[in-house]
């Protein structure tokens, strides 16, 4: 929701100021959808304000929910007709973390990506960002639910969208808007190292994901297009300047690709560039089971994965699984491509 166009609205309309702290109590704290539900207000108003204001800037195209109710996938429908994707997952009973969307498209184009395949059309504004936590407030609202955590790892690089990415993060911290904790925040990144130093400086407490996948630069770029301005190296020296600045665990996402990166010998690559970052106690890796979209990749089998894991494992590295829920609905890590 807009709250400066609610707040000057109001103002026009020679409302008091305790109307504003009403509808940002009912619309964030209380998960309305809609102004005519705000009993607070009179008649009157709630039928200017539903006339006037929208609660959502987009428009909800379809929902899909896995069999198991435990991940749902939304298609919204922005107002300039662009259409972009945001999922919920439940990775534990009772816990719920939305993933959202920074940009339609996204112009990094991973090749084991399907929104990298659809090339980059524009950035999302903060509204539209937050937008995607307070739909899934709402719906969580009928379940008697609430909301735990928030990740960045929908469509886009949230570093090639910095400004609007960061003002989003303020607004989710703002105890009078969303309050959340900053610690419930994490934002992914394929490697943008300005954008590292940035978010260690303004939100030090935000977690840090990295999608690492390869542990050679030859491997890397192959794949992975950023790495070719935004080499291992470079990475290497943006996350100690991170640990310099926040002194915050950082996530290293890899994303295992059957017969491309899942060998005893990447593994033994992985392990050789994560130790040559130091801080090992502030590095966690995270296996990822590859879901299959419309790319050549496949995923790596389970005895690979674990094998994998081992190796990290005994060599001193912390590492899990960890378990992809929303394949089935495409809901998963790579599988958002704006087509529902
Ligand atoms: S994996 Fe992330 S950075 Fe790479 S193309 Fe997909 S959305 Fe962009």
């Amino acid at each position: 929701m807009n709250i400066k166009k609610l707040e000057h609205f109001l103002a026009e309309n020679g409302q008091l100021k305790f109307r504003v702290r009403q509808i940002r109590q009912a619309i964030y704290q209380e998960g309305v959808s809609s102004f005519a539900e705000i009993s607070t207000l009179s008649k009157e108003l709630r039928e200017q304000l539903e006339k006037e204001l929208k609660v959502l800037s987009f428009d909800v195209e379809k929902i899909l929910f896995s069999k198991d109710k435990k991940s749902a996938k939304a298609l919204l429908k922005l107002s300039d007709g662009n259409l972009i994707e945001t999922v919920l997952i439940s990775p534990l009973e009772d816990s719920w973390s939305v993933c959202v969307s920074s940009q339609v498209g996204c112009p990094l184009g991973c090749e084991f990506c399907s929104t990298g395949k659809m090339g980059f059309i524009r950035n999302l504004n903060a509204e539209e960002i937050t937008d995607q936590v307070l739909f899934w407030i709402q719906k969580l609202k009928t379940k008697n639910q609430k909301l735990s955590t928030i990740v960045y790892m929908g469509m886009g690089e949230p570093f090639l969208n910095w400004e609007e990415v960061s003002r989003s993060l303020r607004d989710l911290v703002d105890p009078k808007l969303f309050g959340f904790g900053a610690r419930s925040l994490s934002v992914s990144t394929a490697g943008i190292p300005a954008g590292i130093e940035k978010m260690a400086r303004e939100f030090p407490q935000v977690n840090l994901a990295l999608s690492l996948h390869f542990g050679t630069d030859e491997k890397r770029s192959a794949v992975m297009p950023i790495n070719r301005q935004n080499n291992l190296e470079a990475i290497r020296e943006a996350l100690k300047k991170y640990f310099e600045l926040s002194n915050r665990k950082v996530f290293l996402e890899y994303v295992m690709l059957a017969g491309i990166n899942d060998s005893q010998k990447d593994a033994e690559d992985l392990a050789k560039f994560v130790k040559s970052i130091g801080k090992l106690q502030l590095l966690h890796i995270n296996l990822i089971r590859y879901n299959s979209t419309d790319t050549k990749f496949q995923p790596s089998s389970k005895e690979h994965t674990l094998q994998f894991k081992n190796y990290l494992l005994d060599q001193n590295l912390s590492v899990t699984i960890r378990k992809s829920l929303g394949e089935e609905i495409q809901g998963a890590c790579g599988q958002l491509a704006g087509k529902a």
